[in-house]
């Protein structure tokens, strides 16, 4: 594998800040969240404080001005508007992996609408493979509580990148705010093929579990 895919090592809080408001207004216009839904998080690698999207804001049109620091107890640091009610997973999830440094909540309306349907989502497609790797799902918690934090943090401990949230939305988690990124649109793109082929009837092939050991052997081991 060649190196330099997991973006600059050093990345400084501008750029980061810059960064959640792009993917903030991407997520918006995508319809994955709604006006004053769905919330960004990042952090210099391994910091012990992060920036996240204020509470009551519209989504569309966050700028850099309107992110607040925090800490991993969900202390304000900077900024002057309310963190998002969702700051408590956030932090968990940062307390719990270390190699996470961006956190993406958003409501992908078909990923949701599976899940609710009791669906799972299946290797049908690489990137189901290579992006989301392994998705967990979590029982309905009221937003914002510890509770949901607690059930967010132990399925972050088994390794997820990707989290359903039952009856709420879904988090993915990266490296950086492209991978997170990445990993909450790969969700609703696999969601939506799979729904597609469903509507139709058909039980979707899924690819061969040697292909995906072959791929899990290649990218991800050694
Ligand atoms: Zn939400």
């Amino acid at each position: 594998m060649s190196t330099g895919e997991e973006g600059p090592s050093l990345i400084s809080e501008d750029e980061i800040k810059n960064e959640i408001t792009r993917v903030m207004k991407a997520l918006y216009e995508r319809g994955l969240v709604s006006a004053l839904g769905g919330n960004v998080s990042a952090r210099v690698p391994g910091a012990s404080e992060f920036w996240i999207t204020p509470s009551g804001v519209f989504k569309g049109a966050v700028n850099v001005d309107d992110l607040v620091k925090v800490d991993l107890d969900g202390n304000v640091v900077e900024g002057v508007l309310r963190p998002s009610t969702e700051t408590p997973f956030h932090a968990a999830i940062y307390k719990v992996r270390p190699d996470v440094n961006a956190v993406i909540h958003a409501h992908n309306p078909v990923t949701l609408g599976l899940a609710l349907a009791g669906v799972n989502l299946k290797p049908i497609s690489v990137e189901a493979i290579m992006t989301l790797r392994k998705v967990e799902v979590v029982p309905f918690a009221f937003p914002g509580t510890d509770q949901l934090a607690k059930l967010v943090a132990d399925a972050a401990l088994k390794g997820a990148r990707a989290i359903i949230l039952m009856n709420h939305g879904v988090v993915g988690m990266g490296a950086n705010l492209l991978e997170a990124e990445a990993v909450v649109e790969t969700l609703e793109e696999v969601a939506t093929a799979q729904f597609v082929a469903m509507v139709l009837g058909k039980e979707p092939p899924v690819i061969p579990e040697k292909d995906v050991e072959l791929y899990m052997k290649l990218y991800f081991q050694g």
